[in-house]
């Protein structure tokens, strides 16, 4: 047992080696006998953004509804109605005290944006005009709609508009409201780094409104926008499914580097075996290695004069890792469909003969088939200790195997999907999106498993992704592209780190600095010393 559960535990919990001395104390919430239990909870600050950086199914959901009055706390005693007195009393003297009285008394408006997008069209039928003008309780919608790009879909049904769209109206709808305490539940799904990166700043901004003493509370999977956004930050460790445990408020710096390194220290925990490293320094210049494949300059449009893409020639190396940038609507996937040989460009020829294992970003496997049914009929491999410990470990596909592939939810498909790319044999491995719907765990365990697929196999891969710490840890040059999204995309040639680093973010106006204790990249806060020094000497990444 973990010492949790009285009887064996049923969610097969991993061993608690040290016991923190959270859970030697009541939990704060628990759904049942041997359901799941959650010890701890964020406190929200007025003024501020307070992170949570952790694992789904840990509890942040259970705790962000106790703290907007969903739910009423039972302090571990399922079988007694709960009451708030309790909880105010067990809060005495903390610094929830005055939060958790004011919910009570009804003076605390509270403002959400739910984790999954995608269900908003199933609940709302309308226009994005219509939903909008109901939040505008503050009169900034019309500001908000603008610094979103949201105006060109104002007049769209809203079940007719993108994943991105959808995301920024969310965010609009909830920074619209006139509330003490918004919570968001993941602000980046769907968005490119510029819209992340917008998004964290609209967010900051109506936090510092000093008047209003709003606090916000957001919960976030790219590390990179968590670090940006988040004044303090808890970490939320324990086992998915069994219990959770929220931690006291860190700085955001401790948080992610203890995070990252797998230890928190005043809590005393491990909660990852390996510590996860940045490269601090830019990768020297590649070793010329062998060519797996040459391309020649391409050219693709749509339609007529709708968009147009074109693509310098170039050369990808064998056994590299390219990491392939740019935002939404500007080319990145039409490239991946051209390579892979389901869109043929309107100039230039693609004639390699290149197996080529290809993970779309629009995920469709939705056979009536169980996943480890779907996973052997792709790999003899499959069920190897090999396969295992190579694949379903890192990708936490073990407690999924029996479930039906129509039964999963986006994250278990991404890695049920990416599983499926890196299983097949090939000579090229493309990957569009893989962080896309993984928590923060997941993709720190789906880079190092793509990481160490590629330098097993002397395989090639291809990485599309907007999560900068993922493609820093997974790329060994870069692919850039820039334009106009929806209207012209421009590819650039493979290039080294260093110079490809520099032309992506330059489009963004945005630089990083290097973590003094763990080489790991923080953005610069706009127009601070850092940042004007390294955009005059053109080094937005690597800083010397
Ligand atoms: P997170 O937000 O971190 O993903 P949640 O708070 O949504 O986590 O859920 C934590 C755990 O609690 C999950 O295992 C979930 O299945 C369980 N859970 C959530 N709501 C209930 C409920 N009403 N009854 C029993 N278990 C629940
Ligand atoms: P990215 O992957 O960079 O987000 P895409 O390659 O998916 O960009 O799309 C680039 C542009 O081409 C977008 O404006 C998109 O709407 C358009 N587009 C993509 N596929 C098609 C298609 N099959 N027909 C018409 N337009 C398309
Ligand atoms: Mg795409």
């Amino acid at each position: 047992t973990c010492g949790i559960c009285v009887e064996k535990c049923p969610f097969d919990a991993i061993e608690i080696i040290n016991l923190p001395s959270e859970l030697t104390e009541d939990p704060v919430h628990r759904y049942g006998e041997n359901a799941f239990s959650l010890y701890g909870l964020p406190v929200p600050e007025p003024g501020k953004v307070t992170g949570i950086l952790g694992p789904n199914g840990i509890g942040k959901s259970t705790a962000v509804r106790a703290l907007a009055e969903e739910i009423v706390p039972n302090l571990g005693d399922y079988s007694q109605e709960p009451n708030w007195d309790a909880v105010l009393d067990r809060y005495r003297g903390t610094e929830l005290q005055n939060y958790i009285k004011r919910l009570t008394e009804g003076d605390m408006a509270v403002a959400k944006k739910p984790q999954y997008v995608d269900q908003i069209p199933k609940q709302f039928d309308g226009k994005t005009r219509d939903l909008l003008e109901r939040t505008d309780e503050r009169g900034e919608l019309d500001y908000l709609v603008d610094e979103l790009s949201i105006r060109p879909v104002m007049d769209q049904d809203i079940d007719s508009i993108s994943g991105g769209e959808l995301q920024r109206v969310a965010l609009a709808a909830t920074l619209a409201r006139d509330a003490d305490f918004y919570f968001l539940d993941e602000i980046t799904p769907y968005l490119d780094i510029g819209q992340r990166v917008k998004a964290a700043r609209l967010i900051q901004e109506l936090a510092e409104d000093d008047e209003a003493d709003r606090s916000m509370l957001v919960v976030e999977h790219d590390l990179a926008i968590l670090d940006l956004l988040a004044d303090s930050l808890h970490v939320a460790y324990g086992e998915p499914g069994a219990f959770g445990v929220v931690t006291d408020p860190k700085s955001v710096r401790n948080g992610i580097n203890e995070y990252l390194k797998g230890y928190l220290t005043n809590e005393n925990m491990r909660i990852r075996p390996n510590a996860i490293t940045f490269e601090e320094h830019a990768p020297r210049e590649t070793t010329a290695r062998d060519v797996l494949v040459e391309y020649p300059d391409l050219k693709q449009s749509y339609g007529e004069g709708e968009f147009s893409l074109e693509v310098e020639g170039g050369t990808i190396r064998q056994s590299e890792v390219l990491g392939i940038v740019g935002p939404n609507g500007i080319g990145k996937s039409t490239l991946a469909q051209m390579f892979t040989g389901s869109v043929a460009p309107d100039e230039g020829d693609l004639d390699f003969r290149l197996d080529i294992s290809y993970k779309p970003q629009y995920i469709e496997i939705d056979q009536p088939m169980r996943v480890d049914t779907f996973l052997s009929s792709i790999t003899d491999d499959f069920g190897s200790s090999y396969w295992n410990t190579e694949v379903a470990q890192p990708l936490q596909l073990n407690r999924i195997m029996e479930q039906q592939l129509t039964d999963l939810s986006g994250g278990e498909r991404q890695r049920v999907a990416i599983a499926a790319c890196l299983s097949k044999d090939a000579d090229l491995y493309l990957l569009d999106e893989p962080s896309a719907h993984l928590d923060v765990e997941q993709r720190v365990q789906a880079t190092t498993a793509i990481r160490r697929y590629a330098e097993n196999h002397d395989a090639t891969v291809m990485v599309i992704d907007h999560d900068i710490y993922m493609i820093d840890l997974l790329a060994d040059r870069l692919m850039v592209f820039d334009g106009e999204p929806a209207e012209h995309g421009h590819a650039s040639q493979p290039q080294e780190m260093r110079a490809g680093m520099n032309d992506f973010l330059a489009d963004l106006d945005i630089t990083f600095r290097r973590d003094e204790r763990t080489g790991r990249p923080r953005i610069n806060k706009p127009d601070s010393q850092l940042d004007r020094q390294q955009k005059k000497q053109g080094e937005y990444y690597y800083a010397p």
